[in-house]
Parts: structure tokens; C-alpha cells; sequence
């Protein structure tokens, strides 16, 4: 495994870092014991960054890693969580939820504890319950060793997150396809610039990357290499990302992804031109820009968000008149949005939820 040397915290983080936000799912629960299995197989082939949030699967998936941690030291290994601030309504929600977090995952401590999902509303949040005192009060009992946030909003705003603490660590949003905004390129550049260690986010945008039809794919085919490992590599070259998060769902995907990162290498001026070809056949067919990451659910009108958006990208990019059989549950359920704007509330992607929404209505839909 490729490891990457955070001279400034004076570790060595594995370039590819295991992320629990889509783990194994059996009879509509987490399985456990695959998640135990992968998690063991991912430290062993040296996988040694772990990465939750307090509301990933509902807290499931801070309860899953910690059963599942529990095969290894505590020592070993580096775990990250995030504090949801769109939730805090009061000075006590933090020790709260901190404290929850530290059950769920049978820990006494947090390695990167991160500020969650930061954008203007809910930084204002956090700056209203004073949570960066709170937090430096943390780090200095040990209960928090490294201080970051993970953010979904404009250069701008980072600056803004900038200037406020001297943070450890960032997770931004970056793969070839979000080059524009939240923060983009010009976030990863100043981050870099500022010597901010950079942890990456939806590398291969929520599976985007990964399932690219053959016909949009073609410049990988003819130069040879998976889909995946160019969304890696892309990423891996880059000065001062320390650590690439991909959600592993299945033993496959995991070891595939630990096989890219063994022997990782530059991407040579052929491919990068592959890479910018493939990122255009992309753009002109993705119908929205979901990652499938599931902070807009659930509905209470019951719209199954982000299986709709998935389908219909899936649709749009195979270039069939049909949904993909086995890719859709119940697009009719677009129907039953009252436009009541609470998911977008929670859309890290900022997408205008029901005006998509309308647009799937709007296609000749065949089953
Ligand atoms: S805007 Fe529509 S999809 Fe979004 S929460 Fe409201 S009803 Fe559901
Ligand atoms: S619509 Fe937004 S919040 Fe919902 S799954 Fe897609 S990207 Fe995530």
C-alpha cells in the first residue's frame, strides 16, 4: 500500500482510506460480518484510515466499525469521524453526540475528529454553539487528536472556514469530473498551497467513475486500465492529498481498489489526454450531479431521491430509451414531491431536488 508521510502531524497515513458511508448491506441491515471481514483484509494489505460520520446509516456505520475495529489495536490504525452541525440546536448537542460517537465506535478517542458537511448555514451553526473552543478543549484532554472539517460549498466559503483555525486536516469533494465548484480545483489548490493535509471525498463520485458504459469509456478501453484506477491515479499524483476515501460496498471493490494503490503509478501524458476525453463524453450525457450519498433522506413524502437521480444518470449514460432493469426501484414516487424544499436543505451537491425531480416526470418514461 502506498503510504503518505504528514511530516506536519508526523504520521503516515495509507493513500487509500477505507470509508464506511456504504457498507455491506444484507436483508436491508449492515452485515456485519462482512464488514468485519473487509475491514480486516483492508488493515492487512495496509489500509490504516478508517472513516465514519455520526449520521452515516443512522448511525449504523459508527456502530458496525467500532464492532469491527475491534479485531485490531487501537494504536494501529486512525479513525475519522465528523460532527453533523445541521443537527445542533444546543451547547449540550456537542458533548452529546460526541459522546455517542465514542460508544458507538467502543473508543476512548477520536484521531480526525472533522467539522461535517460545511457550507454558509451550517457553519453558522457551528460558530453559534462556539464548537472550535469546544473542540480545541477536546484535543487538549486527548478525547480529539487532529482538528479538520469536510466541506460542500464555494472557494470563497473555504476561505472563510480558513481563517478561523489553524486546522490539521481538510476533506474536500475532488475527482476529475468536479473540477468547478465545492470548492474544486481552486479549493485542492489552496489547501496544497497552505500545507493543509487533504483527505478526498467521492473519488469516483458515488460510482460514477466506476460504471462509465464502454462507448463513454472508450479512450480507457483503446490505452488499456479500469475505469477506476484512472479516477485513483488522477487523484493519487496530486501534491498534498494524503489519503483517498472510496465507500467499499463488497470484498470485490475493496480489493480491487487495494490492487490500484499497491503499485500506484504516474499518469503519463497519453492518459491524462484519455482521462479529459472520457470527463467530456461524461459531462455531455450526466443528466444531475448526484453522488448518491444520501443526506437528502429520507423524504417525508417518501421520494426515493437518490435512486431516482441514479437511474436516470444510469439511463442517460447507457443511452437507452428504457430504465436499466435492476439499476431503479420506484421512479413514480418523483410523483408524490410536494416541493417542501427539506432535502435541499441537506443536498451537499446544492441540486434543485424537485425541479430534477420534475424533469424525470417530464421524460417519456418506460418501464
Ligand atoms: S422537496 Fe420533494 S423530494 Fe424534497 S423532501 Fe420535499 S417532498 Fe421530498
Ligand atoms: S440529491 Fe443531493 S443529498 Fe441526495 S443523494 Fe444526491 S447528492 Fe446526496
Amino acid at each position: 500500500m502506498k503510504m503518505s508521510k504528514l511530516d506536519k502531524l508526523n504520521l503516515s497515513l495509507s493513500k487509500l482510506g477505507f470509508g464506511a458511508m456504504r457498507l455491506p448491506q444484507k436483508n436491508g441491515e449492515i452485515d456485519q460480518e462482512q464488514v468485519n471481514n473487509m475491514v480486516k483484509y483492508a488493515f492487512n494489505n495496509g489500509i490504516n484510515y478508517f472513516d465514519t460520520a455520526f449520521v452515516y446509516n443512522d448511525g449504523g456505520s459508527e456502530i458496525a466499525l467500532g464492532v469491527a475495529l475491534k479485531q485490531l489495536k487501537r494504536e494501529d490504525f486512525f479513525l475519522a469521524d465528523k460532527l453533523p452541525f445541521w443537527q445542533a440546536d444546543s451547547k449540550e448537542y456537542l458533548d452529546n453526540t460526541f459522546n455517542t460517537t465514542l460508544n458507538r465506535l467502543q473508543t476512548d478517542y477520536i484521531d480526525f475528529y472533522l467539522m461535517h458537511a460545511l457550507d454558509r448555514e451550517v457553519f453558522e451553526n457551528m460558530m453559534k454553539y462556539d464548537a472550535i473552543s469546544w473542540a480545541i478543549q477536546k484535543k487538549k484532554v486527548g478525547k480529539i487528536k487532529y482538528l479538520g472539517f469536510s466541506i460542500h460549498d464555494d472557494y470563497d466559503f473555504l476561505l472563510e472556514v480558513l481563517k478561523q483555525y489553524d486546522w490539521d486536516i481538510a476533506q474536500i469533494q475532488f475527482n476529475y469530473l468536479d473540477l468547478e465548484d465545492n470548492p474544486g480545483e481552486k479549493g485542492y489548490l489552496e489547501l496544497s498551497k497552505r500545507n493543509i493535509p487533504i483527505v478526498i471525498m467521492e473519488p469516483l463520485k458515488g460510482g460514477l467513475l466506476s460504471d462509465i458504459p464502454d462507448n463513454i469509456a472508450a479512450p480507457f478501453r483503446e490505452i488499456g486500465g479500469s475505469n477506476v484506477s484512472y479516477a485513483f491515479r488522477w487523484l493519487a499524483e496530486k501534491e498534498g492529498i494524503v489519503t483517498i476515501l472510496s465507500g467499499m460496498s463488497n470484498m470485490q471493490q475493496l480489493e480491487e481498489n487495494i490492487k490500484v494503490f499497491e503499485d500506484i503509478k504516474p499518469l503519463s501524458e497519453d492518459e491524462h489526454k484519455a482521462i479529459l476525453k472520457v470527463e467530456e463524453n461524461i459531462k455531455t450525457l450526466q443528466k444531475v450531479k448526484c453522488t448518491g450519498c444520501r443526506y437528502c433522506m429520507p423524504c417525508p413524502f417518501g421520494v426515493e431521491i437518490p435512486d431516482i437521480f441514479k437511474a436516470w444518470n444510469t439511463k442517460a449514460m447507457h443511452n437507452s430509451s428504457n430504465w436499466i432493469s435492476g439499476t431503479f426501484i420506484d421512479y413514480k414516487s418523483a410523483g408524490k414531491c410536494v416541493e417542501c424544499g427539506k432535502c435541499m436543505t441537506h443536498c451537499p451537491q446544492h441540486i434543485q431536488i424537485p425541479e430534477m425531480l420534475q424533469k424525470v416526470l417530464s421524460e417519456k418514461i418506460k418501464k
